[in-house]
């Protein structure tokens, strides 16, 4: 039988080695607050970096599951990258190509892709360079992702939401949580997302947090939403008509800008990367004119000349606009559409030409963040350095993804760019 000396010794042994626990969850060299597609980039790359040396990372995710909205991502099939060579993919960024070319560089689809294969997620390239998993299931890409973490050495704590931040020491971070715990941590990094689809985690409220660090975010909008149009009862008829590559001009009091893309006609407005794509650029009241057809008044003339016993609807087959949409543009006007095309006055030409190649409608609302599939607002570009993801403001702290402030286009950027600046994040948390 043991003496009490001995019970005791063993007893003072036990409680050192639940202190030392204790005292290790409660500290990580580096934590991430956001389990989505960018959370999960950064502490893969973090653990990776810090393979064999001293450090840990944890993983802090609100919700029960890693990536809710990675879940939703293509309709449940995650169109998660987009297979373009390097410099078409960085065009496709627009304004932001520049600023996101380092993150890109340093992980790229490629690099994306492989990560996914390594841990059994095949994938495929549609013939419009769209990159699915090969199963079109998004939960084989979120398990990968986690699975890689998990190999990476990352822990991961469920159930963690983060409500405030604060500095420790100069050196460090406070992280409390909304159960009342508290954290340390050495560096942190913030990915908990955008504002859109808040069901999914991505609430936004991350900002209040970020601000006490001492960055002034932008609030968030919506981006990547359709819009409801005035008077479109004409066009209800047409939903589900899309069409390649329309030219549009959009006319707001403050701004207006010209842009192209696939427009597709909805129920109660427009939709299709034309609109998803500038979605955080449009707002209510502003004028969306679209040029339905390029030089309408010579092809008008010769379709005068060429078709002259044609009505004006089979006369203008040439055209690259289906027959019951134009035949609702004309109708949308009060134009008429039956008689033959050489009855046509040059006036009714001039008049019909007008209308195609500039027919205005008033947007009369933009999706809201409860539906729109992305934001854009959050942590201003220029107060995060391109090269590392570290903040310009406070040292030790780094930020990825979409509580960023960019708005990408549809075709997979996004998720890409989640992925691109967490692995960057990650990496330099670890090295700078
Ligand atoms: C319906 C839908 C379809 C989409 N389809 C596509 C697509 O096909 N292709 C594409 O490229 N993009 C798509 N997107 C956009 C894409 O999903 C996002 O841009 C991407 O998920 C952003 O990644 P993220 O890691 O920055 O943020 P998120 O994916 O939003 O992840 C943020 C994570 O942080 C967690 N979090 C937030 N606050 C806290 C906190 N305080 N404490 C702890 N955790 C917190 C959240 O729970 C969440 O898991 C789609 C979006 C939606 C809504």
């Amino acid at each position: 039988m043991p003496d009490d000396n001995q019970y005791y010794t063993a007893f003072r042994y036990a409680h050192s080695i639940l202190a030392r626990r204790q005292t290790l969850m409660k500290h990580a060299s580096i934590v991430v607050i956001g389990g989505g597609p960018a959370g999960l980039a950064a502490s893969i790359s973090a653990g990776r970096a810090l393979a064999g040396n001293k450090g840990s990372v944890l993983l802090l995710e609100g919700n029960q599951e890693c990536g809710k909205k990675l879940l939703l991502s293509g309709s449940g099939q995650c169109n998660f990258s987009n297979n373009l060579p390097i410099l078409e993919f960085l065009y496709r960024l627009g304004k932001n190509a520049n600023y996101l070319k380092s993150a890109y560089y340093n992980f790229d689809k490629d690099a994306f892709t492989n990560l996914l294969t390594d841990a059994g997620c095949q994938s495929y390239a549609r013939p419009d360079g769209k990159l699915f998993p090969l199963s079109m299931k998004a939960s084989d890409v979120r398990d990968a992702l986690v699975k890689q973490a998990v190999s990476a050495g990352v822990t991961i704590l469920y159930n963690a939401r983060v409500y405030d931040l604060g500095k420790h020491n100069q050196t460090g971070f406070i992280i409390n949580m909304e159960n009342g715990s508290k954290l340390s941590c050495d560096k942190l990094i913030i990915t908990t997302g955008g504002a859109s689809y808040p069901q999914t985690g991505s609430d936004g409220k991350a900002l209040s947090y970020t601000k006490s660090l001492g960055h002034e975010a932008t609030a968030f909008r919506p981006h990547l939403g359709n819009v409801n149009l005035q008077e479109f009862s004409f066009y209800k008829k047409c939903a589900g008509i899309s069409l390649p590559n329309v030219q549009a001009t959009f006319a707001g009091k403050e701004k207006s800008f010209t842009a192209s893309g696939d427009l597709l006609i909805t129920h109660k407005g427009f939709s299709g990367p034309l609109i998803l794509d500038n979605c955080h650029r449009l707002k209510r009241g502003m004028e969306i004119i679209i040029r339905w057809a390029q030089d309408a008044e010579t092809r008008l003339f010769e379709a005068q000349k060429k078709y002259p016993k044609m009505d004006i609807i089979n006369a203008l087959w040439e055209l690259p606009i289906p027959k019951k949409l134009l035949k609702t543009i004309l109708e949308a006007r009060g134009l008429e559409f039956h008689q033959s095309m050489k009855r046509l006055t040059e006036f009714e030409i001039l008049l019909l030409a007008t209308v195609l190649s500039g027919s205005h409608y008033t947007i009369s609302r933009v999706e809201s963040l409860d539906t729109a599939m992305a934001s854009a607002g959050g942590i201003p570009l220029a107060e995060i350095n391109a090269k590392t993801m570290q903040s310009r403001i406070c040292p030790d702290l780094y930020f990825a993804g979409e509580i960023m402030d960019y708005a990408l286009p549809s075709g997979g950027f996004n998720i890409q760019m989640a992925v691109s600046t967490g692995w960057l994040a990650g990496e330099s948390a670890v090295r700078t």
